[in-house]
């Protein structure tokens, strides 16, 4: 028998990512994913976050909602490994965990206060909706570790250039003129890590995801990836 605890959920992530794929997989990949973490009564308490904008960085302790259903599992095929080889769930940050929750170091751009208590953050890896259970600010002088080793992770990948058609180009370009998102840098930042699961990276398809209310489209060849178009979600 093991035993139960209760825990509340504190606020939750407004985030650019509705959809997993293209949801970079770990925070800090891409720089210019912004998200908001709204708190929720009672924790949403001015004084609650009093010094808490003297940091650049906090963790995020959070649920992996989505994949509850799904249920959690001993071991998983990092993607980072191309989907062949099995590592054990505590050797991973797979969402597939027992008790699902993620832990992710993000930037804390500031904290706006205009309706409630919301924190800016960039450089997440959450979903939209995410429920966040607790805050703790990132300290450098114990969080960062000069001599830990990085094991299976550190392995080398190909990350991937990305291009874009003109279109797409002046898509992002006026996409940023009228919203202030960087969507040229941001798409850059997510494909350049390869979103595809590796079953799927022999496949000469064009790929899609969803950023903010924009479908983006791409292809791959080798180690390219052109993005051929972005629109607005109809
Ligand atoms: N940095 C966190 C950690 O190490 O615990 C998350 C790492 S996990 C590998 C990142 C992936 O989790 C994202 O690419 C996305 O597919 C997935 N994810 C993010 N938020 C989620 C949520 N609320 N529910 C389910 N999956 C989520």
């Amino acid at each position: 028998m093991t035993d139960k605890v209760s825990i509340e959920v504190i606020g939750y992530i407004k985030s650019c990512f509705s959809e997993k794929f293209g949801t970079p997989r770990q925070s800090g990949l891409a720089p210019s994913a912004e998200a908001r973490l709204r708190l929720v009564e009672p924790f949403n308490r001015r004084e609650m976050v009093r010094g808490l904008e003297e940091f650049s960085h906090v963790w995020i302790q959070f649920l992996f909602h989505q994949v509850r259903a799904e249920g959690w599992k001993t071991t998983v095929r990092p993607p980072r490994l191309g989907g062949n080889e099995r590592k054990g769930i505590w050797a991973t940050r797979s969402p597939h965990r027992p008790n699902f929750m993620g832990l992710s170091a993000v930037q804390l751009k500031h904290i706006d206060f205009d309706s409630g208590v919301e924190l800016v953050l960039a450089g997440v890896d959450l979903l939209d909706g995410t429920p966040v259970v607790d805050i703790k600010p990132y300290l450098p002088s114990s969080d960062s570790l000069d001599e830990a080793s990085e094991g299976w992770a550190g392995r080398a990948f190909e990350k991937l250039e990305v291009e874009f058609l003109p279109a797409a180009v002046q898509f992002c370009s006026a996409y940023e003129n009228e919203t202030g998102v960087p969507l040229q840098q941001l798409i850059t930042e997510i494909l350049k890590e390869d979103p595809r699961p590796p079953a799927q990276r022999q496949k000469k398809e064009t790929f899609g995801m969803r950023l903010y209310d924009v479908n983006v489209r791409w292809q791959v060849r080798a180690a390219s990836c052109r993005v051929r178009s972005c629109e607005k979600v109809g």
